[in-house]
C-alpha cells in the first residue's frame, strides 16, 4: 500500500503540520488526516526507496556544492608538486640501490668462496715445482708449520718457498676474508640506505582517492 505525506494545519492549534499515512489513494489519505484533525493542504505520495540507488556507486554521487556536477573519482598525489618530485628522487635511486646493493652481496659471497681454496693450490704447486716433498707440502697445508728438521732437510731456495708458501696460505684466506666482510658490509649499508631513501619516497609519493566535481571543481576525500 503507498505512503501519502500531509502537509496542512492542526485545527485545534493552527500550527503547521505533516504527517504520513497510508491508504489506497491521495483521497482516502486525506480522509484519514481529517478524521485525525488536520486541515489538509498538500498530498505528497512518499515513493517506496528505490533498490537499485539504495547501493549507490561513490562514482555516481552528485555534488552537494554545486548541486549539478557529478563527482568523479580521481586518484592523486597526497602532497604538493615539489614534495613529490623530491619523492620520486628518492624513489627511484634507493630501487637501483637495492638491486646494486644485492648483486654485491652476491658477488662478493660467490668470489669469496671461490678463492678460499686458491692459495693453497699455488702454494702447493710452487713447494711441489721448488722440489719440496709432499710430507712437508701437507703440513704446510694442513698445520701452516714444520719441524725444525724438517726445515733442516731443505736447501735455501726451497726454504724461501717454503717461507712464501706458509705466509701465503695464512695471510691470503685472511685478506680474502677481510675484503668479503667488507664488500657483504657495503653491500648492507646500500640496502639499509636504500630501504629509508625508498620509504621516504614513498611517503612523498603517496596517493590518495578524491571526488571531484566535473561542474565546479569542489573536492572532497573518499579515502
Ligand atoms: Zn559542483
Amino acid at each position: 500500500m503507498p505512503k501519502f505525506k500531509i502537509y496542512g494545519a492542526d485545527s485545534n492549534t493552527a500550527k503547521d503540520i505533516s504527517v504520513e499515512v497510508t491508504a489506497d489513494t491521495p483521497m482516502d489519505a486525506e480522509s484519514i488526516a481529517l478524521d485525525r484533525g488536520i486541515f489538509v493542504s498538500r498530498v505528497v505520495e512518499v515513493m517506496p526507496p528505490d533498490s537499485s540507488h539504495s547501493c549507490q556507486s561513490l562514482a555516481n554521487i552528485t555534488c552537494k556544492v554545486c548541486d549539478q556536477g557529478v563527482m568523479r573519482r580521481r586518484t592523486v598525489h597526497r602532497l604538493s608538486g615539489p614534495a613529490v618530485t623530491v619523492g620520486y628522487i628518492f624513489l627511484i635511486p634507493s630501487i637501483l640501490g637495492m638491486i646494486i646493493g644485492g648483486v654485491i652481496m652476491i658477488i662478493t659471497i660467490v668470489g669469496t668462496i671461490s678463492t678460499s681454496g686458491l692459495f693453497e693450490d699455488v702454494a702447493r704447486d710452487q713447494m711441489a715445482h721448488a722440489g719440496i716433498s709432499e710430507t712437508i707440502i701437507s703440513e704446510v697445508i694442513n698445520d701452516h708449520e714444520i719441524s725444525n728438521t724438517q726445515r733442516d732437510e731443505l736447501t735455501d731456495d726451497q726454504k724461501t718457498v717454503l717461507d712464501n708458501s706458509i705466509q701465503s696460505v695464512i695471510l691470503g684466506p685472511m685478506a680474502t676474508q677481510t675484503s668479503g666482510v667488507v664488500g657483504i658490509g657495503f653491500s648492507i649499508f646500500i640496502i639499509i640506505a636504500s630501504i629509508v631513501g625508498g620509504l621516504i619516497g614513498w611517503l612523498l609519493t603517496m596517493k590518495k582517492t578524491i571526488l571531484k566535481c566535473k561542474a565546479c571543481g569542489a573536492v572532497i576525500n573518499a579515502s
